[in-house]
Order: C-alpha cells, then structure tokens, then sequence
C-alpha cells in the first residue's frame, strides 16, 4: 500500500524500538496522511518485537492518546517518560509507560499550601472545603487510572493526561480527603475520599487504623 510506504519512509530509526516514544512516533507516521485534527485510525503494522500487543478493540483508545500526546503542545515524550505541563505551568512526569499500563503515579509536586486562586477555583468547583487548602503528605502522590477492566488502558491513560493537563482537575483529586482519628488509638491523620469533612480540629471522622485492627501494612 501506498500509504503505509509513505510512513515507513517518515520513520526515525534511531529511536529506541522499545520505548513508548518510538510507538507514539510510528503511530504518527502512519496517520500522518490524516487532516490535522482528525482522530486516528491507522494501527501501525509494526513487528511483533515492538512495544507490547494491544486487542483490536483496545487499539482506538490508545490511538486517541497517542494521538494526544503528539498533538498537544503542553505533552512531549522522551524514551518513556510521558511530561506533561500543567495550565498553571507546572511540568510532571509519568515513567516508564507502556501499553500494559493501568495504572500511574502522578506526584502533585505543590507546596503544601495550595495557591489561593486554585483554592478558589476548587472551592467554586465543588463548594467551600477547608481540605482545598492544603495537600498533606498522603495526597502527594496520586494513583490514577483505569477502575474498569473493560476500558482501553489508552483510554485511562488519556484521563490521566488530561488530569495532569489541568491543574484544576488534578488538584480536585489531591484535596479530596478528609480528617480522620482512629477509634482506638486516638491517633490523628488525613484519609483520602469525604473531602473536607472531619475538620476543624476535634470533629475528625472516626476510623480504626492498621495497626489497632492487628492488619499488615500495605502501600
Ligand atoms: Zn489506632
């Protein structure tokens, strides 16, 4: 075919045929025919050394983010480490990316005190919280992707992109937790989910942590 001469013809065959950025490159070549801003349709037809296997009906999700990493002006992919600068100028990575990634850490990277513009903007998002204030230690390091298994892994990663892209959307996640005091051992901390509720100080949520309920420790 044609076409499928013409992008083996754009190939740089100096990437790394393992890497995620050498998959993002060949799908670009081989819907470089494509009208820009048309979505992607074209699998390439790489060999089976390449990058991971993705099922047929898997493949227009990942299209649509790989098509979104190359397109987006604020997304740029080096080996595999995706980077993605947020609307409010904050840059953030995603390692070792692969098609058989469900899930990835994004560390929010923000002071502690999280900037009084986006306090307000997450305030007028989800109404006034006291947890949109701050992100403590156990919301610096978000995992984001796919709850469903019936989803594209490129669909999740394409929700993750997004988040990262949004300094709103991913500051929603990292304030979304709540005071919290275990019922047995009176120990206070923060817990992810019921944002804002528990404060101020004195009305934490109660729960019963690891150690009182004799639990292993888990990540
Ligand atoms: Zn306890």
């Amino acid at each position: 075919m044609k076409q499928n001469d013409e992008a083996w013809e754009a190939v740089n065959w100096d990437l790394d045929f393992g890497s995620f950025e050498w998959m993002v490159h060949l799908a670009a070549c081989f819907n470089r025919h494509l009208p820009a801003g048309a979505p992607w349709t074209e699998w390439p037809g790489w060999s089976t050394d390449m990058p991971g296997w993705v099922q047929d009906k898997n493949r227009p999700g990942w299209l649509s983010a790989l098509r979104l990493i190359h397109t987006h002006p604020r997304i740029a992919v080096k080996k595999s480490v995706v980077s993605v600068t947020s609307s409010h100028g904050i840059t953030r990575e995603l390692e070792d990316v692969d098609v058989s990634s469900r899930w990835w850490h994004v560390n929010v990277n923000i002071d502690w005190n999280v900037p009084r513009p986006l306090v307000a903007a997450l305030d007028e998002l989800h109404g006034p919280s006291p947890s949109h204030a701050f992100v403590p230690g156990q919301m610096e390091q978000l995992c984001l992707g796919v709850d469903d298994d019936s989803v594209s892994y490129g669909l999740g990663l394409s929700s993750v992109l997004q988040a990262m892209l949004d300094e709103v959307v991913l500051l929603s996640q990292a304030t979304n937790f709540h005071a919290a005091k275990c019922r047995f051992c009176h120990e206070t901390t923060y817990r992810e989910g019921l944002r804002g509720q528990g404060f101020p100080p004195g009305k934490e949520v109660l729960f019963a942590c690891g150690s009182c309920t004799g639990e292993p420790l888990t990540n």
